[in-house]
């Protein structure tokens, strides 16, 4: 199928749910984009500063990017400009060095905090003792140039289906119980970013609001 009627297909399958999705098109060309982008998706997600900055200077304006992958501090500075949502933070220093850039730039930028649910150990993330650390950290209150308006997950890489499934119903937990001590009056904080094509829909059951797919919108890598 083509990546118009894939995108066809997922949005009448979410269309009447509470969920936002994010076109991975991470190796996909410029004209696979664009294609996406005829039919209305405006939101799309890249995990490599370099290819993410080519994209969007040869992509339409409003287009809002999403960086889904491992960020290093020292490439904060590429993105910041122009950078809609950052959903993989994963340390207090990585955080601090997005305020300073967002600063420079005159913005707020949108930030998840990325968490270490699965089962394995080659998945970035914070564990869940150090969301909370760094949520009560003095360093985080200072910072003016940031908002962190939910968390984010990758689950493992399994065919095991009720284990994937606790796996996003403990970073759903988790988020309810930040939501309470940290963010009970900030309205903004209301996103879980977890589900990918193999998963997204034990995701959505488990309360994702915002699905990230890639191979099946474009088919694979
Ligand atoms: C690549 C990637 C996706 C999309 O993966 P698919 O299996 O192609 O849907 C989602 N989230 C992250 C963090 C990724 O790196």
């Amino acid at each position: 199928m083509s990546v118009t009627e894939n995108l066809v297909k997922i949005k009448k399958e979410t269309d009447s749910l509470k969920v936002q999705l994010i076109a991975v098109s991470k190796t996909k060309s410029i004209d696979e984009i664009k294609e996406a982008y005829a039919t209305g998706q405006r939101d799309f997600g890249e995990n490599q500063v370099q290819e993410l900055m080519e994209k969007q200077a040869a992509l339409p304006e409003d287009i809002r990017w999403h960086m889904i992958g491992h960020l290093q501090s020292n490439k904060v500075k590429y993105i910041t400009p122009f950078i809609s949502l950052i959903h993989s933070v994963d340390s207090l220093k990585l955080l601090q060095e997005i305020d300073k850039q967002a600063q420079k730039n005159n913005r707020v930028i949108d930030c998840l905090l990325q968490v270490h649910i699965a089962d394995e150990d080659t998945k970035f993330g914070l564990d869940y003792d150090e969301v909370i650390e760094l949520l009560r950290s003095e360093e985080y209150s200072l910072l003016k140039n940031i908002r962190i308006v939910g968390l984010m997950g990758i689950a493992t890489n399994t065919d095991n289906e009720r284990m994937i499934k606790e796996e996003f119903y403990e970073l759903k937990t988790l988020f309810n119980g930040i939501k309470l001590s940290f963010f009970r009056k900030d309205a903004s904080f209301k996103e879980v970013s977890m589900g990918m094509s193999s998963d997204y829909k034990i995701a959505i059951e488990q309360g994702s609001t915002m699905i990230r797919l890639g191979s099946t919108i474009f088919g694979s890598r």
